[in-house]
């Protein structure tokens, strides 16, 4: 069987064609600057790099022009469109309106426009590219693959704000979390790695890449997650500030004359660890200015660090303990300091970090980083959210 798995955004669309026989990828690329002049696809088959320019008016044009390369002569890797079996869209947001992967019909992609207001930047994008596949590829099965679905299995007093009920009621205004796809497959591989059964485990899951969320993870079902009603709360990120008292954004608008508006993209796009540093939002810009000296961004490490400790913390007693802790993404699989922050001075409770093993570059493979005497494993496991959209797709066929 052979899973196409799409990422759209607005003006951009990944892609990856994945043969589930042995879950390898045969043909992997992306479209850029959809809708915009100067539209580039570069595609990666048959370990060669294809680069087509070509202008992309619109996601259908963009979807026609990755298909036209899969089955191309040279750049192509199937013979025809009927070799793909089926399709798996990543959706951001599913709000309660869907708790699990759901097939695509004309219901659910009215359900879906409904809900769309939930995540303004990433679920119109993906409804556009859904949309493109259908008119491209109308007999083909669909499945929609929510970043939010592995956080619906949270308890109502761990989703919920303490706000107005009704409110609660009638717009459904509530922790949803993210990065679910990544948290579930992380917190798969702990277990495979381990040799135990999900069931037996409490896992604490640290996706930390230029968005952070962290996940605590009990018998494998996730039943608390950092990140909020949006992608803004929880622990300092690359330009989102995490968890912030909101007053004290309202106090900033109110000194600076911005609106709520212009007071959230302050948050989301001009805070974290690049408002602290005022160097980089990028992890290793920050850790070569804290060498050279840098105070601000010693401070924008120090903070990023003892953030996502106290949701460690936070975690531990949620999970009523503690068997592994995993590091996944961009920081969390190549920046050793910072996993070495996070774990610090917790060897109180059974958490002890192996120096030496922890600054082993990354090899792509899972990693054991804790001591040998060590209660809690510490792992590093390259995240794959792209395998966990092909296999729902998949099981759900
Ligand atoms: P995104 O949320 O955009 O997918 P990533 O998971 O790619 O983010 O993480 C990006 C962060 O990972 C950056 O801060 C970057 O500095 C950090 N990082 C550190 N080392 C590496 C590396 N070798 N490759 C990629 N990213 C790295």
């Amino acid at each position: 069987m052979k899973i196409l798995v799409i990422n759209a955004g607005s003006s951009s669309l990944k892609y990856q064609l994945i043969d589930m026989e042995n879950e390898s990828v045969l043909a992997k690329g992306g479209c850029e600057r959809i809708g915009i002049p100067g539209g580039k696809l570069i595609h990666k088959a048959n370990g060669k790099e294809f680069v087509i320019e070509k202008e992309m008016p619109n996601h259908t044009v963009a979807i026609s022009l990755v298909l036209e390369e899969l089955v191309d002569e040279t750049a192509g890797v199937i013979k025809s469109m009927d070799e793909i079996d089926a399709v798996g869209h990543r959706v951001v947001a599913s709000g309660e309106a869907f708790k699990k992967t759901t097939l695509v019909d004309d219901a659910v992609m009215v359900t879906m426009d409904e809900i769309a207001e939930l995540a303004p930047l990433h679920n119109p994008a993906a409804i556009l590219g859904v949309n493109a596949c259908r008119a491209v590829m109308p007999n083909k099965k669909m499945a929609l693959v929510f970043d939010t679905s592995f956080h619906a299995t949270m308890p109502d007093y761990a989703y919920m704000y303490a706000i107005d009920y009704a409110d609660y009621q009638e717009y459904k205004v509530r922790r949803y979390g993210a990065h679910g796809t990544s948290h579930k497959f992380v917190a798969g591989e702990a277990a495979r790695f381990l040799g135990k059964a999900p069931e037996e485990l409490k896992i604490v899951t640290c996706h930390l890449g230029n968005g952070s969320s962290i996940s605590a993870v009990k018998g494998g079902k996730c039943i608390d997650t950092s990140m909020g009603f949006t992608p803004l709360a929880g622990v300092p990120m690359g330009t989102r500030s995490g968890d912030i008292d909101v007053a004290a954004i309202n106090f900033i608008c109110n000194k600076k004359g911005m609106d709520l508006n212009e007071g959230l993209t302050y948050l989301n796009k001009k805070s974290g660890v690049l408002g602290i540093s005022g160097v980089s939002s990028d992890f290793r810009d920050l850790i070569a200015a804290k060498e050279a000296g840098n105070d601000r961004a010693r401070l924008a490490l120090d903070m990023f660090g003892y953030g996502c400790k106290k949701y460690l913390g936070a975690y531990m007693a949620a999970l009523g303990g503690l068997d592994a802790i995993v590091f996944t993404a961009g920081i969390g699989e190549n920046t050793p300091s910072v996993r070495a922050a996070v774990v610090s001075d917790m060897e109180a409770f059974g958490i002890k970090l192996d120096a030496e093993k922890n600054a082993i570059k990354n090899n792509g493979a899972i990693r054991d980083i804790s001591a040998a005497d060590s209660k809690v494993r510490i792992l590093v496991i390259p995240t794959n959210e792209e395998l966990v959209i092909a296999r729902e797709t998949a099981a759900l066929l």
